[in-house]
């Protein structure tokens, strides 16, 4: 059934990574809704610099 894969994205308040759609190891803080491995992408394009 077909239907079995929409069921997945009917879930409230679902996060996915806007990047590469997965839901794991979400990052929301910065608003950017990305997982950790897009994040590190994005960090470095950002030149995103991690202090501490
Ligand atoms: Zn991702």
């Amino acid at each position: 059934m077909k239907v079995k894969e929409e069921e997945k994205y009917k879930g409230k308040g679902i996060r996915k990574c806007k990047i590469c759609g997965t839901s794991r190891g979400l990052i929301r803080s910065h608003n950017l809704y990305i997982c950790r491995r897009c994040f590190r992408e994005v960090a470095k394009s950002l030149n995103f610099r991690k202090y501490g």
